[in-house]
């Protein structure tokens, strides 16, 4: 088993993952059987999570309030729709040219996928499609922080995930132990709306346990802070790693050197903006 994880790890790596983990189908006991994978592939042993990093420059237009599209294109639209499936894709070849079967899947949002009826009694309605965030948390990626944002050791909140199903069994990663968030507030502070309750509701992902502020969606859709609609889903939780809350804790991770991932230039060198002018 150590063996085939190794050489599984090594060929995503090869292709370009920025970020492997794995994680048993234990894990994700008690889910709801709609985020299953084991309704998607009874015979899984394995639910393997890949990323890629979404690049800080494209959070500079969103920043600076001077271009929103730069974020669309290679961090919104460009990774969830080529980049990140293009790996997926050849992350299928590397296992199933080992001879296992590998399903690829599509981050949807959950909630949004219901789209049929189930095909025979004590089946569940389609779409199954595991929570991606949960998926990474499961196979010991990182944890969801305070502000809701899955963070990762390395990148914090900048990357993008899909997952794979395979009858590989390979070796569950540990749970991440660390924590990236500090409870620092300051996404909380930051948002225009107050959309993240002020306080925090425990968590729980396999035994891991978080504590993660309530969000109002609703608010989220007209922020005007930077967010961009959910590219997976428009019905989704909309995307706010480049609006306020999200560069918020984007700027005091790297501040605090509090992720791997250092650069030369701070991220936040000017006050921040906000709509209408300030924050709350
Ligand atoms: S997207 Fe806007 S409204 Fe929603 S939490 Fe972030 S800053 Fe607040
Ligand atoms: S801004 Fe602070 S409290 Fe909010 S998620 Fe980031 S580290 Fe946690």
């Amino acid at each position: 088993m150590r063996e085939l994880t190794a050489r599984v790890k090594e060929g995503l790596r090869g292709i370009g993952a920025d970020l492997v983990g794995i994680a048993g189908p234990d894990r994700f006991d008690g889910v709801p059987p709609n985020q299953d994978p084991r309704e998607l592939f009874p015979e899984a042993r394995s639910l393997i999570v890949i990323g890629r990093a979404i690049p800080r420059g494209a959070l500079r237009g969103q920043e600076e309030g001077t271009n929103w599209s730069m974020y669309n294109d290679f961090a919104g639209v460009g990774l969830c729709e080529y980049f990140v499936p293009s790996l997926t894709y050849h992350a299928t070849r590397v296992l199933e040219d080992l001879g296992w079967e590998a399903v690829p899947v599509y981050p949807h949002p959950p909630g949004t996928q219901p789209q049929g009826v189930p095909v025979a009694e004590g089946r569940v309605a389609p779409n199954v499609v595991p929570d991606v965030r949960y998926a990474a948390v499961a196979a010991g990626l990182g944890e969801i922080g305070r502000c809701g944002l899955l963070l990762t050791p390395r990148y914090g909140p900048l990357q993008r995930f899909n997952m794979l199903v395979t009858d590989a069994a390979l070796e569950p990663d540990p749970l991440f132990e660390g924590s990236v968030c500090d409870q620092c507030g300051e996404c909380l502070r930051q948002c225009p709306h107050g959309a993240l309750s002020e306080e925090p509701r425990e968590i729980e992902i396999a035994g891991k346990r978080m504590l993660v502020s309530d969000l109002d969606v609703a608010r989220c859709r007209s922020c005007g802070s930077g967010e961009r609609s959910n590219v997976y889903d428009p019905e989704g939780e909309p995307d706010r790693i480049p609006a306020a809350c999200g560069r918020a804790c984007l700027a005091h991770l790297h501040e605090r050197g509090l992720v791997e991932m250092q650069y030369r230039m701070p991220f936040r060198v000017r006050e921040p903006w906000f709509p209408g002018g300030e924050a709350r």
